[in-house]
Formats: structure tokens, C-alpha cells, sequence
């Protein structure tokens, strides 16, 4: 981060501020609702149920207390990485502990596109997902579209998810934000791009106290969330935050 965007944001406390270009030198502030009233909206894409809260779940809570709505949608609800939880926890069982999350988060609505984990490098190139994903941004015409950056080693999956994002959001051509969050690993490729940092002092402990609701992800969790916690804590050194998330503004 820049010396300048330290200024910028701890001149900004507690407010959601926009980057504007690449320098970190511009931010606008957002309201939550439009000039003609209207309730903005966020669209948020992510692979899997709990990558949202982990990613951006402080930064959720703030919007839904500044009245936003926000749409969260999740492709996969499977458990193809722990074949035992997978003999215990249906998918529609992982699908109700994303509901009951995303509604104490204040989420709006969930939208699931039911694909399986190990397909979905392949089903998410078919036709239906991405006039799914059309009909979602021209129904709901969010302000700014969230979902994974593009360099996630470890999940293919956010990567794959990602990439119909883009595709489409040219397609609909549009002109909004779109912002983006690492989870588990940092993409160097990242860096230039401009970022918006969130502070979430004030609902980091709401972020936490929501995976309780996971308990088929119990287990990562346990050993993810400490991770994220402190990523938290980094990510707002410097800007007169207590814990902040970071996006990415894609270009
Ligand atoms: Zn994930």
C-alpha cells in the first residue's frame, strides 16, 4: 500500500470507500441507496458456501447495516475434498448451514447453482450457467459484482468461477465494480491493481461467530479461520483500522 492511500484511509474511518485508479489515488464514497432511492445492491459469485464469509464476511455485515441488499450465490454446496464428511453431510444439508450463515450475515438472498465440486471446471463452461449468471446481473443490476481473484492456487474452482464472472460481465457489458477477494493465497499478479480496504472492526465479530453454522466444515475451519483472523489483522496495519478486508478492483 501506498503512503497516500494510508492517508486517504484513515481520513476515511468507518466508511466504504472505492479506489479509483491504479495509484491508490482517488476514492468516492458510497451511499447505500441511489438518487432516485432505490436499495443498491451487491452481487457476490463464489465457489463454494463459506468462501464468501471467510472472504468478505465483515464487509457483508457493514453493508447490510448500511441497508444494502446483497445477493450472494454459491456454486457448489459438495464436499469432494473429505470423502468421510461427505458419507455424514448431504449437500442439502451443507446448502440449509449456508442459508441459516448468509441470513445471520444479513445476506439477502442465497442463490445455488447445485453443481457438483468435481464438475465444475466443466459445467461451468455450458451455456445454462452462464445465461444464469446474465439473467442474475440484468435481474438485480448490483452496483458492484464480488467474487475470487484469479490467482487462487489451491482451489482451481475459484479460479474457474472467477473467470465466468468476467466472461459474464462482458458479456451484459457492465459498467459497475468488480471487486475481488483472496482467501488462501496472495496472487502477486494481484498487486498493481487498485484496492478497496474495508474496515470491519466493527463486525469482524459477527464474520466469526456465523461459521459456527458449518459444522460439516468444522474441522478447516478450525484451522482456517485463525488464518483468515490474522489476515484480517494484517490487512489493516497502517490504514488506523483495527481489522479490515482487502479487494482487488478488476480492470
Ligand atoms: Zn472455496
Amino acid at each position: 500500500m501506498t503512503s497516500a492511500f494510508h492517508t486517504l484511509a484513515s481520513k476515511i474511518p468507518d466508511s466504504l470507500t472505492s479506489v479509483k485508479d491504479s495509484r491508490v489515488s482517488g476514492f468516492e464514497s458510497r451511499p447505500s441507496h441511489s438518487m432516485a432511492g432505490k436499495k443498491e445492491t451487491i452481487l457476490i459469485f463464489c465457489s463454494h458456501p463459506d468462501d464468501a464469509i471467510l472472504g468478505m464476511g465483515g464487509t457483508i455485515a457493514k453493508y447490510a447495516k448500511q441497508g444494502k441488499q446483497i445477493i450472494h450465490t454459491v456454486f457448489s454446496c459438495d464436499s469432494k475434498h473429505q470423502w468421510l464428511l461427505k458419507k455424514i453431510y448431504k449437500p442439502e444439508d451443507i446448502t440449509q448451514e449456508c442459508v441459516r450463515a448468509s441470513k445471520a450475515l444479513g445476506i439477502s438472498k442465497t442463490i445455488f447453482f447445485d453443481i457438483n465440486d468435481i464438475a465444475l471446471s466443466k459445467e461451468i463452461k455450458k451455456p445454462w450457467v452462464h445465461e444464469k449468471m446474465l439473467s442474475l446481473i440484468k435481474r438485480y443490476k448490483p452496483k458492484q459484482i464480488y467474487t475470487h481473484v484469479t490467482g487462487e492456487m489451491r482451489f482451481k474452482n475459484h479460479r474457474n468461477v472467477h473467470d465466468a464472472v468476467l466472461q459474464a460481465v462482458h458479456t451484459v457489458q457492465y459498467t459497475g465494480d468488480i471487486l475481488l477477494f483472496p482467501l488462501w493465497s496472495l496472487d502477486f499478479r494481484q498487486k498493481p491493481m487498485p484496492k478497496l480496504v474495508v474496515d470491519i472492526s466493527q463486525t469482524i465479530g459477527q464474520k466469526f461467530s456465523v461459521l459456527q453454522h458449518f459444522q460439516s466444515q468444522k474441522s478447516s475451519l478450525l484451522q482456517l479461520a485463525p488464518v483468515v483472523f490474522c489476515r484480517n489483522w494484517k490487512s489493516a496495519l497502517g490504514t488506523g483500522f483495527k481489522y479490515a478486508e482487502v479487494f482487488y478492483k478488476e480492470q
